[in-house]
């Protein structure tokens, strides 16, 4: 199942910016998915259709292979399924204390008091925030915040999850938390999306990639199929992963034996190159 497919979406704000053209897109049921992208690219935009907060000038979207209807009520149902983490967590946290934020989504919902509270603690725990419930959010450092941010979501129990640049303006641990959290979840089921600009991260964690530029969607596929077009990688300012750009270097300048496809991660660079010394 399709839990977010698009076709054929255009988008234009109504300054006549045409921000996304004729994006397909497809994110499977627990799948972990990346839409790579430089800034501008349309990535923020595109993930603000997956719950009708903007409504496609032209074509679809459908959330679990149904078209997203625009109603009130519709509306209300699909933001329970797709759950929308802002790169922004200062967008997202507002109440007093990290307890009221989490509970705000299920309260909402019209969940009972005992299943909140069961939700808020849960929700805590995944993100390694259980403790922090008295604090008001902005005492908090920015992994801390973008965690309460994400248990929030969590904490409506979504069919998927789609953050938008996760790991932006957070130091390596902080960065690192949050993809461990999400990996977590993605084991446990949930259907992930991420939006990043960081092209180190996506092999670690990603199954499918979509890379976006100027509006368009230019190549999906695996990690490895997407990284071995090097042109069109570059072409929408990105680069290849750092370890698979220094086995790119190591064979042509020094013309040691790696076959392609280059590693794209310590892990699989590490296996290449202990091979390489069997032989
Ligand atoms: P990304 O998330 O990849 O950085 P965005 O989706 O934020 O990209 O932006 C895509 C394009 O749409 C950019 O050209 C940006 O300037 C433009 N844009 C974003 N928000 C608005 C808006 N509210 N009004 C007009 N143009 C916008």
């Amino acid at each position: 199942m399709n839990v977010i497919e698009t076709r054929e979406i255009t988008y234009q704000y109504p300054d006549g910016t045409l921000a996304l053209k004729n994006v397909n897109f497809r994110a499977s049921k627990g799948m972990m998915v990346a839409l790579l992208g430089p800034n501008g690219a349309g990535k923020s935009t595109l993930f603000l259709h997956f719950n009708g907060i903007l409504r496609p000038t032209s074509g679809e979207v459908r959330v679990e292979d149904r078209p997203l209807g625009y109603k009130k009520e519709d509306l209300m149902k699909v933001r329970q399924k797709v759950g929308i983490v802002f790169q922004n967590p200062d967008d997202q946290l507002f109440a007093p204390t990290v307890m009221e934020d989490v509970a705000f989504g299920p309260l909402n919902m019209g969940l009972d008091l005992e299943e909140v509270e069961k939700r808020v603690k849960d929700a805590l725990g995944k993100v390694g925030m259980a403790g922090y419930e008295k604090k008001p959010p902005h005492h908090l450092s920015g992994g801390q915040k973008k965690r309460v941010a994400i248990a929030g979501i969590l904490a409506m129990q979504p069919e998927i999850m789609v953050l938008d640049e996760p790991t932006s303006g957070l130091d390596p641990k902080g960065a690192s938390q949050i993809l461990r959290i999400l990996y977590q979840l993605n084991q446990e089921g949930m259907s992930i999306v991420i939006s990043t600009h960081d092209v180190d991260l996506v092999p670690l964690y990603a199954s499918q990639v979509y890379i976006i530029n100027e509006g368009s969607i230019i190549k999906e596929g695996t990690p490895h199929e997407v990284f071995s077009d090097v042109k069109t990688i570059r072409s929408a300012n990105l680069r290849l992963p750092r370890i698979a750009h220094l086995m790119e270097i190591l064979e042509k300048e020094d013309s040691l034996p790696f076959d392609k496809p280059y590693p794209l991660t310590i892990g699989e660079a590490r296996r290449k190159i202990l091979e390489s010394f069997k032989d």
